[in-house]
């Protein structure tokens, strides 16, 4: 039954675009009337017709500890009775500074945004007036928000030129950001030499979530580190995804691969729109009031939004267990997908992120992961979503756990997914 999300979604499309605050949500790529959502408590979702889902979305990874987590939502509350925004520095920001520079050690120093989009974009921006270079080099496949200069593809001449990847993009926006192919290192080696001495930073999503879910593969990212290191340039680990959900310490700690600066989201802000980017003192030195890098916000540091993050780190720095039991119930999933779809699926799979690629390619990049039978996801999506499991509605996002799904919950996804392939 969705007769009330029909209902919601025609009158949402007279007065949103499309229906939806952004793109993913309106169930385009898998061709179904997107589900309005009422309520969601631990692992389940409800919708507007009382149907109950089995959340596998979990808000695009923020949703780490289930949904509405009591303390969380308590420290909310009551950060709530004290006021919603003063527009004025507040004790949680520097606890919520503390606690990042004490979980991801390379950010000593960090500015709060609201959004990852933000944290990108500035985080940029410092890398630019630090090195004093225009250009920076972004892999085909990784996201990192919608900003103008990160909205590209790789132009007829690669090495040298992008084009906008979105109307409404100036060319001139996108003309110093060189595009390199993920875990291939002679694509970035080749854009370093044709460009010495322009590059200011290489930026990546150490785990690639936003192509399906696409590993590193091993050297990939020592390479990166070394590389920019030896041309004067910065690494920028775009962790928006993977902070907190790979491991405390994010794939940096994962990998242990040090970046110069970190964006964060998601999960950082325990629900609440928050962004951050740090990095070594002696670069977020650059940003103003200190330096000369401008970089500002109404809402940034909200009293709220800082109180859920606070508590949703505090939360998983205390539970030395939920890394595991996260990771246990993602390979649960992944081995189910593979002992029924055998080659006919590409099943990556880390910690807490699951990719389900239909291909029987080994997906390691961009052409890889687009080799997928889209077609093929969205009859998977709809039959799993009619017995009640919220999975991505779109090949290419990740599959996210919480530690709120319980043994039962994945086991019974499990057997529909068996059920789906057999
Ligand atoms: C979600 C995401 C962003 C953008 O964050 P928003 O909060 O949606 O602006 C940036 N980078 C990565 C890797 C993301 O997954």
């Amino acid at each position: 039954m969705d007769t009330k999300s029909k209902e919601l979604f025609e009158a949402a499309k007279r007065h949103i675009p499309g229906g939806v605050n952004s793109p993913v949500r309106a169930f385009g790529a898998v061709g179904r009337i997107p589900r309005f959502i009422a309520s969601a408590h631990g692992d389940r979702i409800v919708d507007v017709d009382g149907n109950e889902m089995i959340d596998y979305v979990c808000s695009w990874g923020p949703g780490i500890l289930g949904h509405a987590h009591p303390a969380v939502i308590e420290k909310v509350q009551k950060a709530c009775q004290n006021g919603l925004t003063y527009g004025a520095p507040t004790e949680n920001e520097v606890i919520l500074a503390e606690l990042i520079a004490e979980l991801v050690p390379s950010m000593e120093v960090s500015r709060l945004v609201s959004s990852g989009t933000e944290a990108v974009m500035s985080a940029i921006r410092v890398a630019r007036g630090y090195t004093k270079r225009d250009k920076i080099v972004k892999f085909k496949g990784c996201y990192h928000g919608h900003s103008d200069g990160l909205l590209v593809k790789a132009g007829s001449a690669a090495l040298t030129t992008s084009v906008p990847d979105s109307a409404g993009v100036p060319s001139d926006y996108t003309r110093n950001t060189l595009v390199a192919l993920y875990n291939d290192k002679a694509s970035v080696e080749a854009l370093f030499q044709a460009n010495p001495g322009d590059i200011a930073a290489v930026i990546v999503e150490p785990v690639a979530a936003n192509m399906g879910v696409v590993l590193p593969e091993d050297g990939f990212l020592e390479f990166l580190r070394e590389i920019t290191a030896k041309y004067g340039a910065l690494l920028i680990f775009d962790e928006v995804i993977t902070g907190f959900r790979l491991a405390l310490g994010g794939a940096q700690e994962y990998y242990q691969v040090q970046p110069d600066l970190t964006t964060l989201g998601k999960i950082v802000g325990g629900g609440m729109p928050i962004g951050a980017y740090g990095g070594k003192k002696e670069i977020m030195d650059m940003v103003s009031p200190v330096g000369t890098v401008y970089q500002a916000g109404t809402l940034s540091g909200n009293p709220i939004a800082t109180a859920a993050g606070i508590e949703t780190l505090r939360i998983l720095k205390e539970d030395t267990g939920i890394y595991q039991r996260l990771a246990a119930n993602a390979e649960r999933i992944a081995d189910a997908v593979r002992e029924a779809a055998g080659d006919a699926v590409c099943v990556n799979q880390i910690g807490s992120l699951l990719g389900v690629f239909f291909t029987s390619a080994q997906v390691r990049d961009y052409k890889t992961a687009v080799s997928s039978d889209t077609a093929r996801y969205a009859e998977y999506f709809g039959y799993l979503l009619d017995r009640g499991i919220y999975v991505a509605p779109s090949q290419f996002e990740a599959m996210f756990l919480s530690d709120a799904h319980t043994t039962e919950d994945v086991e019974f996804t499990c057997s529909m997914i068996k059920e789906y392939f057999g």
